[in-house]
C-alpha cells in the first residue's frame, strides 16, 4: 500500500494567483504579521516554520515579526525576574492550602508540597538564581562540551523547573525532558479549555502577561499565527489564543502545524474551541497562510484560501482545496529577527528542509502522509 496524499480538490498556481490578484484589487494593504512559536519545545534552535512563512511573507511585502516564545519562556524562567515572582507565590500558595486542609485532608502529594514550600527561602532562591544564571552560560558557551559541566547545568534546569512546579501544582513543569503537565489530558477538549481558564496551574497564562502581550502591545500586529508541532502546545496556544482574542480582539488569529492538520476533521465540531481563534491552516502553508494574510487584509471570504478551516458568523467552514508547494520555487527560511544567540547550544543551529513527502511511500505503519497533499518533492541547496 503506498503512502495516501490525495486530499480533494488540488489548487492550480493559476487560481491563486487569480486569487492573490483580486486581494490585491480589494485592498493592497501590506500587513503587519506575528508568528509565535509556543511553549514547550527544547530551545536549541528555532523552529523552521516560522522563518519558513516569514520569507514568503516578507517576499510579497508584508512585514512579520518572529516571536520564538518557547526560547523567552526558558529564558525567562532560569532568570532572576521569574524566580523572585516565585518566591512571592510561596505565601499565596501555602494560604491556599492552608485554607483546603480546613475542608478537607491533605492528600499525602499536597502534604508533600507544603513541605517543600516552607524550604523555598529568600537565601535558597537567591543561590539558585546564581546557578540558573550560570547554568545558561554553560549551555550557551564552549563549556557545553565538559561533560560534567553540561550535567552540572542540566541538573539545575530540574532543579528550577522542579521549584516552579511548587507553585503551580498540581502542574509538573519538567525541562529536560519536555514533559510539562498541567493535569489535565490534552486531547479532551472540555480539559484543554478549563485548562486555559486555570489559574493555578496555568503558568502560560504568566508566560502571555510577561512575555506576548508586551509585544503585541507594542506591535499590534493584523494577524498572528502561531505554529504548534507537538499536542502538549495546544495548552499553550489555547491559552495565548483565549487572552489575545480577550485583549485584543481585533487581531485575526491562525493556528497551524502539524498537529493541528492531524486534527483537521475534529476542529470543526469544536465550536467551543474554536471560538478561540478564527481560523485554521492545515497542511504546507506558505500559500496558504500567505493567501489569508491578504485575504484578510483585504475583507475577502477565506472560501478561496486553500489548506485553511475558518470561522464566520454563519458557522465553522472547510475549504474545498487543497494545495501542494512547488519547493523549487520557494525562497530559503528568512531567520532575521530572531534572537539566534539566546538559545540553549554553543554553536548556532539553523534548520532547512530540503524535501517533502516520501520517495518510498509503501511502509505500512508511516502515516507521513496525513500531514501532505503531495508526494515527494526536493528543493536546491
Ligand atoms: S520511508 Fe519513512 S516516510 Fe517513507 S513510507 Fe517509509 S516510514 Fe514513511
Amino acid at each position: 500500500m503506498r503512502v495516501e496524499y490525495s486530499k480533494g480538490e488540488r489548487a492550480s498556481r493559476g487560481l491563486i494567483q487569480l486569487h492573490r490578484q483580486a486581494s490585491e484589487a480589494a485592498s493592497g494593504r501590506k500587513m503587519k504579521v506575528m508568528l509565535v512559536f509556543p511553549p514547550d519545545w527544547y530551545p536549541s534552535e528555532p523552529y523552521l516554520s516560522l522563518p519558513s512563512l516569514t520569507s514568503v511573507l516578507r517576499a510579497a511585502g508584508h512585514q512579520v515579526i518572529q516571536k520564538d516564545i518557547n526560547l523567552e519562556m526558558y529564558d525567562w524562567y532560569f532568570s532572576e525576574d521569574f524566580l523572585k515572582r516565585v518566591l512571592r507565590r510561596v505565601p499565596q500558595q501555602l494560604d491556599r492550602l492552608r485554607k483546603l486542609s480546613k475542608k478537607r485532608e491533605l492528600a499525602e502529594w499536597e502534604r508533600d508540597v507544603q513541605l517543600a514550600l516552607c524550604d523555598l527561602t529568600r537565601e535558597y532562591i537567591a543561590e539558585l538564581i546564581k546557578k540558573a544564571e550560570t547554568a545558561k552560560h554553560i549551555v550557551r558557551s564552549q563549556e557545553f562540551y565538559d561533560a560534567d559541566k553540561l550535567e552540572w547545568a542540566i541538573n539545575v534546569f530540574r532543579e528550577v523547573t522542579g521549584v516552579i512546579s511548587l507553585v503551580y501544582a498540581p502542574a509538573r513543569i519538567c525541562m529536560p525532558p519536555m514533559e510539562t503537565d498541567l493535569s489535565y489530558k490534552v486531547f479532551v477538549s472540555s480539559e484543554l479549555l478549563d485548562a486555559v481558564q486555570d489559574i493555578q496551574v496555568n503558568v502560560y497564562r504568566d508566560v502571555f502577561e510577561h512575555l506576548l502581550k508586551p509585544a503585541i502591545e507594542a506591535e499590534r500586529p493584523d494577524v498572528i499565527g502561531i505554529s504548534i508541532v507537538l499536542q502538549q502546545q495546544l495548552f499553550s496556544t489555547m491559552t495565548f489564543c483565549a487572552l489575545i482574542k480577550q485583549h485584543f480582539p481585533n487581531i485575526h488569529v491562525t493556528i497551524g502545524g502539524n498537529t493541528v492538520t492531524r486534527l483537521r476533521d475534529v476542529l470543526p465540531d469544536k465550536p467551543e474551541l474554536f471560538a478561540l481563534f478564527d481560523s485554521a491552516v492545515v497542511y504546507e502553508g506558505e500559500t496558504a497562510f500567505l493567501q489569508l494574510v491578504e485575504a484578510v487584509g483585504a475583507g475577502r471570504e477565506l472560501t478561496s484560501v486553500p489548506n485553511v478551516i475558518y470561522r464566520d458568523a454563519m458557522g465553522i467552514h472547510m475549504s474545498p482545496l487543497s494545495f501542494a508547494e512547488d519547493m523549487a520555487s520557494l525562497p530559503p527560511p528568512d531567520f532575521d529577527g530572531l534572537p539566534l544567540e539566546k538559545y540553549f547550544l554553543p554553536e548556532r543551529i539553523l534548520p532547512y528542509l530540503a524535501t517533502r513527502g516520501c520517495y518510498w511511500g509503501r511502509c505500512e505503519f508511516c502515516d507521513h502522509g496525513e500531514g501532505y497533499t503531495a508526494g515527494y518533492r526536493t528543493k536546491k541547496i
